[in-house]
């Protein structure tokens, strides 16, 4: 089966090539690739950023149907389309395992990185932590929502925004852009927008803020605080440490401050602030096996539409020069159904 495989060495690029699978251990499934994002998270497992993985499958937002699965697997069956996610195995017997927390297990496979991923006609899965994907949602949509959707739905989850409370999403591109839908059309909130860019702004707008912010004008988190007294909960999907700043200061007392972004650098916390007004500071990484179920059940409502393009695998090494460049909007998704090279 044709797979994308980094390069040996390791040059931010891969290679198109046949791979020969291994066969089904216990409780794994097999599962025959639909389609499979692009994420900028690839990019950094390409060019060997955390840490140099020649050879392996890049690939974390597949979506596929089960062909084969191992005796004993009773979780799934042939024939059910299942999500192949950047979390791909804890443990199963760790605190954070046991606890809804599994994301942050300390001996985590993740896929196209520790493990081989999904940018490849097939994937072997552990069967129990493939998330079904239901039938009403659209497959293509369904692999945004595996990466950057679960993403954004459970930040504003450890937000813990409330029906008519104040959400800023900071940065409104790619997750920025899902949050902001998640936020409006799921939790209920009233949604302020902020980046330094007008047609995300204008784009931000459309999908339910009600409020838009130029983030390069120099009083944001006065702004926010003049205009609704400031807000309930920040979201921060800026690559800027500026970004987190303007965010922390924007928060009404009891308000929490949730880091999705990752920019290099420490973020300005004021201490008096932080007491005085009761902040809560949060990070959130991606998704546990729940949140994406719920996640995909509400994309399956049609409550939130990622933008979506598909691709031939053929063109992955462009696909990877688009994102470096920041050229694509929404995702480019690899289809392996019709565009067969
Ligand atoms: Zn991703
Ligand atoms: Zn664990």
């Amino acid at each position: 089966m044709k797979a994308a495989v980094i390069n040996d060495p390791v040059d931010g690029y891969v290679t198109v090539k046949d791979v020969q699978l291994r066969d089904l251990k216990p409780g794994e499934a097999l599962v025959d690739m639909e389609y499979c994002g692009l994420c900028h998270t690839d990019l950094h497992c390409a060019a060997g950023d955390f840490g140099k993985k020649p050879g392996r499958i890049i690939g974390h937002e597949g979506v596929g149907r089960v062909s084969k699965v191992a005796p004993g697997v009773t979780s799934l069956k042939v024939g059910d389309r299942v999500s192949i996610a950047w979390f791909f195995k804890g443990c199963g017997h760790c605190e954070y395992c046991l606890t809804g927390r599994e994301t942050l297990c300390r001996n985590v496979l993740n896929a196209g990185y520790t493990a081989d991923g999904a940018m490849a006609e097939q994937c072997i899965v552990p069967a129990d932590y493939a998330v079904k994907v239901p039938e009403g949602l659209d497959p293509v949509e369904a692999t945004s929502l595996t990466c950057a959707g679960v993403t954004m739905y459970k930040a504003l989850k450890v937000a813990d925004i409330k029906p008519g409370q104040w959400v800023s999403i900071v940065g409104a591109g790619g997750l920025g852009n899902l949050g902001i839908k998640f936020a409006h059309n799921v939790f209920g909130a009233h949604v302020i927008a902020v980046d330094g860019n007008p047609d995300k702004l204008k784009a931000a707008k459309e999908n339910g803020a009600e409020i838009c912010i130029n983030r390069h004008d120099n009083n944001v988190d006065e702004q926010i605080q003049e205009k609704v007294g400031g807000v309930h909960a920040a979201v921060v999907t800026a690559v800027t440490t500026a970004a987190f700043d303007q965010a922390v200061n924007s928060l009404r007392p009891d308000g929490k401050l949730v880091a999705v972004a990752l920019p290099q650098g420490d973020m300005k916390l004021n201490i008096a602030k932080t007491v005085l007004d009761g902040i809560i500071v949060a990070g959130s990484l991606v998704g546990t096996r729940q949140d994406l179920a719920e996640c995909f059940q509400f994309g399956a409502e049609g409550k939130v539409h990622p933008i979506v393009k598909t691709r031939k695998l053929s063109e992955i090494n462009d696909m990877i020069q688009e994102l470096k460049d920041n050229k694509v909007v929404g995702r480019n998704v690899v289809d392996f159904v019709h565009n067969k090279d």
